[in-house]
Order: C-alpha cells, then structure tokens, then sequence
C-alpha cells in the first residue's frame, strides 16, 4: 500500500490576467488532495522577467480566494533560483548537459540537456498511455546558461522539492512532460503521476474559449456578478460530471464526487447559458438580506430619484430577484430605465394608453371608475385585496380595457408587473396621482 500523502499544485506563470479555465486547473488540483487528506500548493512561476507583472500576480490571489481555493503553501519559484542553479551545475557535473550553441549562428549559446534519445511511456490519469520517441525532442535546452535555468529544469526541481506527488495541468502540457520525465531520470528524481485536462471550447464547440467568445479573465466573473459557488460548480462540469443527475454541488460536495479518471479525454464545451442557469440556482440560496446586499451597489444612483424608498426597495427586491440570473440583468434593468417607475411618475404616451378598440372617452371612465374605487377603499393594502375589489369590474368592463390603461397609468411601459403587484408597491397616494394625471393628460388630448 501507498502511504505517500498526496501533494498536488497549481503553477500559473503571472504573465497575464488568470484564465477562467485555470480555475478548473486548480479546482481540479485542490479537489484531488483535499478528498485524499493531502496537500494543495500554489506555485507562482514567476521566472519570465520580462513578462511577469505583479498585478497578475496579485490577481491569481484573489482568484483563489475569491473562490474559496485555500492553499497549504505558497511558493514564488523566483525564490528557488539558487536551488536550480545548483541542479545545472550537477547536470553539467554529470554530464547530462552541456553548453552548445543556439543556433547554427553562432549567435551565443546555450545548456542543452543531453536526450538519451528513448521511448518514454508514461500513464496519463486522464489520456492513458502515452508513448514518445524522444528523439525527435533533440538535445532540448534547459538553460540559457548557467545563472538561467528555464521552465523545464524549474519544474521538475521544484516538484520534486514540493514532494509533489500529482502533476494536474492543462493539455497544452502533454508535450512537455516526455523532456520532463526525462530529466527526472537524470536527477534521479521519482516521476510524479501526471494528468492532463482537456481543452475549454468556445460556444462553436470548435475553437479553444478565447477572448473573442467571452471573458476569459477569471476576475472578469466575479466583476460581472457571478457568484463563485457557480463559477466553480460550473467550470467543475466542464469535460467532467460525476455520473449522476445531480448538476448543483457545493465547493465540499465537489470535492467528494469528484474523481479523476471520470475526466474526459476530449475538450468540454463553455456554455453561457448553462453558467447563467447555476448562478440562478445559486442566488436562489442567498437570504433576503443577503440578496439585498447583492444588488444594492448598484442602487446606489437611484438613491436621488424622487419617490426612492427603502420601502419601496423591500417591496420590489423580489420582482427583481425572480427576473435576475446574473448581476448584469439588474445593471440592464436600471440602464434600460425598466426601474425607473418605482421611484419617479412616468411619462405616459397617451396613445399607448388605449386599449386595442377601446377610445380615449372610453378610456378615460374606465380610469376614472378604477380611480373611484380605489378612493373609497380603506382594507389591506396589498394586491390580492385590491385584486378582489377592482377585478369584478374589469370582468364586466373588458379587462384589457381596464387593466391595461390602469397598468400603462402606473408603468408607463409595454412590459411590467401585473397592475396589482405595482398598486402594491406603488401606494395608494401614488397611485391615484398617477392615475389622475393620466385622465387630466387623456382630457387633453381630446380638447
Ligand atoms: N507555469 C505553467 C503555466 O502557467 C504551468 C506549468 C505546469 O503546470 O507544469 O502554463
């Protein structure tokens, strides 16, 4: 029996913003230790000068953060240059590689690892078995010299040094790991058991997800409203599912139904509509208070508007709750002015106001009748008890001839609530206002 305590990592190089995908990577990685009491580490490979910037690095923080991604340790791989350096200087020592020109050139020169030009056959928790013929590699370089080891000299140094156990990594890597096992071998390094998952496709299900598609920045998420627990449930079922019908999981419950061998090999496709669909379900576990909290940042403009209140706020939080998947239908819903008649009278265009063969004389008695009854009523204020008192007329009246033009009075909008939800939220003072300035703008039009 295996004892070894399982260690997996995570190593984005911080050279551009973190991709959504990698958090799949990672959740992946994370997933794997955690159900098997093992270690979770996060590697910055920060060795590209050049490209490295620390806002990136920064960013891939708040990313695990974010999403609730712990990590036992942390590690700048910047920071382990001595230890690489000294395994060159081994290498070199041994004879396992040696310093060759770049090029045909003579334009400087490199360390080249010396291929032992073998069949290298590795299992792959994912793809299978997977057989090289290095020699096509060549003489890879590993360095550019001495003081400048490169990506694959670091990576196998430090997962060795990490005690890495799992190499969980993105496809793109397959090609990588025949130089890296070779140089394993040289250092007479035990092969870490490798994984490499499957490709994100864009909506085409052809190319890979690139920024033409969608964000692809894993912050880009959070930005738009997503709530992390969907982001993860989602991007989890990306070319993985746990066999059963069940589609919403929580971070733990992932972490227990996960598996890797039911990783499959072919890419998975990114499905807006499928992300949008869990942020709902999401968002319907949110308290009232907590959905509050949700939306509120982007009320903070409409603060100003003539009638805003926190009452008419609690009122309509879960009109707009049961039309919003993401963050980003509430920002459209205030954009597009469809709030707006919560908190400021409408301007109504009289002409929508008249109800398919209904006339403006018409028009005007209905309102006025639906004006009277709401005058003389003095019970609950709530809409199935005004629901009870103004429906028997519209029954008898036409109810497209009443109930739209009391509606259009209120909203002044082809699409709202029903006419009884917003006599609820509206108020009784605001409502007969509303309405007697319709009938005084309708007389008009008749004058
Ligand atoms: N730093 C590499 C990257 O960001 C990952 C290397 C690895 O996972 O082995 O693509």
């Amino acid at each position: 029996m295996n004892t070894k305590q399982i260690v997996t990592r995570m190593a984005p190089s911080p050279t551009g913003r973190f991709h959504v995908g990698g958090i799949r990577t990672a959740f992946y990685n994370y997933a794997f230790a955690r159900q098997h009491g093992g270690k979770f580490i996060l590697r910055i490979e920060d060795t590209d000068k050049e490209r490295n910037r620390d806002e990136y690095e920064q960013e891939i923080y708040e990313v695990f953060k974010w999403v609730g991604m712990e990590y036992d340790e942390v590690y700048r791989q910047s920071e382990n240059i001595h230890r690489h350096q000294e395994i060159l200087k081994q290498l070199l020592e041994s004879g396992d590689v040696y310093e060759a020109e770049e090029a045909n050139d003579g334009n400087g020169k490199v360390i080249r690892f010396k291929n032992p030009n073998k069949e290298i056959t590795f299992h792959d928790e994912i793809l299978g078995e997977i057989s090289v013929d290095t020699t096509d590699l060549g003489d890879f370089v590993v360095a550019r010299n001495i003081e400048s080891p490169l990506y694959h000299l670091a990576v196998v140094v430090d997962d060795h040094d990490e005690g890495v156990t799992h190499v969980i990594r993105a496809q793109e890597h397959v090609a990588n790991t025949p130089r890296q096992i070779l140089l394993h071998e040289a250092l007479g390094f035990e092969t870490p058991t490798y994984a490499h998952v499957p490709f994100i496709l864009g909506p085409d299900g052809k190319k890979k997800l690139s920024k033409r598609d969608t964000n692809v920045a894993a912050m880009d998420y959070k930005q738009h409203g997503y709530l992390p627990e969907a982001l993860l449930n989602f991007l989890s079922f990306i070319g993985w599912n746990p066999g059963t019908e069940q589609e919403v999981f929580s971070k733990d419950q992932l972490v227990q139904v996960f598996s890797l061998e039911q990783v499959q090999k072919g890419p998975g496709g990114f499905n807006l509509d499928k992300l949008s669909w869990l942020n709902k379900q999401w968002l319907n576990t949110l308290s009232k208070q907590e959905f509050r909290d949700y939306i509120d940042p982007l009320f903070k403009e409409l603060q100003d508007m003539p009638i805003y209140s926190e009452d008419i706020m609690v009122k309509i939080t879960p009109i707009i709750r049961e039309r919003t998947n993401v963050l980003s239908d509430v920002q459209e819903m205030i954009v597009n002015g469809e709030l707006d008649y919560y908190f400021v009278n409408p301007k109504i265009d009289s002409e929508k106001v008249i109800w398919k063969k209904g006339t403006v004389e018409s028009t005007i008695i209905h309102l006025q009748k639906v004006f009277d009854i709401i005058t003389d009523y003095s019970g609950d204020w709530n809409k199935d008890s005004l629901k009870e008192v103004i429906f028997p007329y519209a029954e008898e009246a036409g109810k497209g001839d009443v109930l739209w033009p009391l509606r259009f009075s209120l909203s002044g909008r082809d699409k709202s609530p029903d006419p009884f939800t917003l006599l609820e939220v509206l108020g009784k003072e605001v409502v007969l206002e509303r309405i007697s300035n319709n009938i005084e703008s309708l007389k008009k039009a008749t004058a």
